[in-house]
């Protein structure tokens, strides 16, 4: 019997070892990393440099509280991310995780407002579905009732707009009329609201565990730009999955000309060697913060060296390996395939993504676009096909946790063909089990 609580779900096997894209449990059993952990870990298990980087930290110091020294590494690595930003974005606040980098860039837009004299602005709005995290900041603007609801008197409930389904709307996502009908909703939600009550729009990039690596139509990205601009309303991009260049750039929303006010990374920026995540903001937001006595937040671990030491290596990594070009090469391949499956299973009803963020989507009907029965749990049992046979996948319930399917296929960005061959294997086979 076992002190941990997680989910209700079973018991899993015991990990013992991973290297590269491969991890084994106690049994001896292989498994292939198709969702890199939870799209955690971009530079593969074990990387030789980050663990020798980390080593030598580890031999330096482990800790130093924040408000008592500066350290190398995190000096480093604020300089190395800053590098990696669009223009004007580099001031860098570090935490342990998203939604901790959530969180920060919630707190840091309030605080700009209220520094420069725009305190009726407090209302963030986001999508439906989303997901930005569990804490309850972070749930205010996650558009995801299975995970809000249970908490909703806990926290303010933020306003949200649909996220842009084409495909499921029948919308075609090339046309960039469809990206406007879309982001328009987002102006028509911010006059409702009174534009003077609104402080920012908080969005993935592309789409994560809530929609299952939606693709934003054409055109979307820069008229929501254009539309936070013209109410004088901050664009929060949450990077916490798409950065670090899952997407085939370094940032989600470096495919789009939609420069954030805010970007939120941690997922790839750990890599899973260390709990880090990183809060960047444009430098115009932060002077004014700092010119009246500071930014009222802070957690404990913030900046810690050995985090931050991990978190250089892997930006080296992603850096020296161009993996950044590899996710989109080997991206293009998987959706390639994905959509190969597709043809060969009439149970895919969508198959999506951008560099190595892919999903597939289960639908009852393909013209009708209806889903699978929530009752079938398609979603897991497929998973658990996979996993038996040594494929980890990733999967979540679409359309609001209420019904719908997705798997996620996300693997290190180290892939190379034949992993991806053998991730193609794996899922055919799970497929024609799971199609019986
Ligand atoms: N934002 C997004 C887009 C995420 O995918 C996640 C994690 N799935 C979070 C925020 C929260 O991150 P964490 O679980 O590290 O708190």
């Amino acid at each position: 019997m076992s002190n941990l609580f997680y989910q209700a779900h079973g018991r899993k096997p015991v990990l013992d070892q991973a290297r590269g894209v491969y991890m084994w449990d106690q049994d001896g059993k292989r498994y292939l990393d198709g969702s890199s952990g939870a799209m955690v870990c971009n530079v593969g298990h074990s990387n030789e440099t980050v663990l020798t980087a980390m080593r030598r930290q580890m031999e330096k110091s482990t800790f130093g509280y924040r408000l008592h020294f500066e350290t190398e590494a995190s000096e480093q690595l604020a300089t190395k991310l800053a590098g990696l930003m669009p223009e004007g974005l580099n001031k860098v606040f570090f935490v342990s995780g998203g939604s901790e980098a959530v969180e920060s860039g919630l707190k840091l837009a309030r605080q700009y407002a209220v520094a420069t004299g725009q305190d009726t602005r407090w209302k963030v709005i986001s999508r439906r579905p989303s997901y930005h995290g569990c804490s309850l900041g972070a749930l205010a603007v996650t558009g995801y009732s299975p995970l809000t609801a249970p908490f909703t008197p806990m926290m303010q409930e933020m306003p949200k707009i649909p996220a842009p389904r084409a495909y499921l709307d029948g919308l075609d996502a090339d046309d960039t009329a469809t990206g406007l009908y879309y982001a328009d909703m987002l102006e028509a939600k911010i006059l409702v609201e009174g534009p003077e009550s609104v402080l920012a729009f908080i969005v993935e990039p592309v789409g994560g565990a809530s929609t299952g690596a939606l693709v934003p139509p054409r055109g979307y990205m820069e008229r929501i730009r254009e539309i936070c601009t013209r109410h004088g309303i901050l664009l929060i991009m949450d990077e916490v999955m798409t950065g670090a260049g899952r997407t085939g750039k370094f940032l989600g929303s470096d495919h789009w000309q939609a420069r954030p006010d805010i970007v939120v990374m941690s997922k790839g920026l750990g890599a899973g060697y260390v709990p880090l995540g990183a809060m960047i903001a444009d430098e115009r937001l932060v002077t004014p913060i700092l010119d009246q006595g500071g930014f009222a937040h802070g957690f404990t671990y913030a900046g810690n060296p050995l985090a931050c030491a991990a978190g250089l290596a892997v930006l080296n990594e992603i850096e020296m390996q161009d993996l950044c070009a590899n996710a989109a090469v080997m991206g293009n391949g998987l959706l390639a395939r994905l959509n190969g499956l597709m043809q060969k299973y009439e149970l895919i009803g969508d198959v999506r993504g951008k560099g190595l963020l892919t999903a597939f989507e289960f639908m009852g009907d393909r013209d009708s676009k209806a889903p699978l029965p929530a009752s079938l749990n398609a979603h897991q049992r497929f998973v658990d096909l996979a996993y038996a046979r040594g494929l980890i996948v990733y999967s979540r319930r679409t359309r609001d946790g209420t019904h719908g399917d997705h798997i996620l296929v996300c693997p290190p960005l180290i892939v190379n063909a034949g992993h991806i061959d053998e991730i193609i294997e794996g899922l055919d086979a799970s497929l024609a089990q799971f199609s019986q």
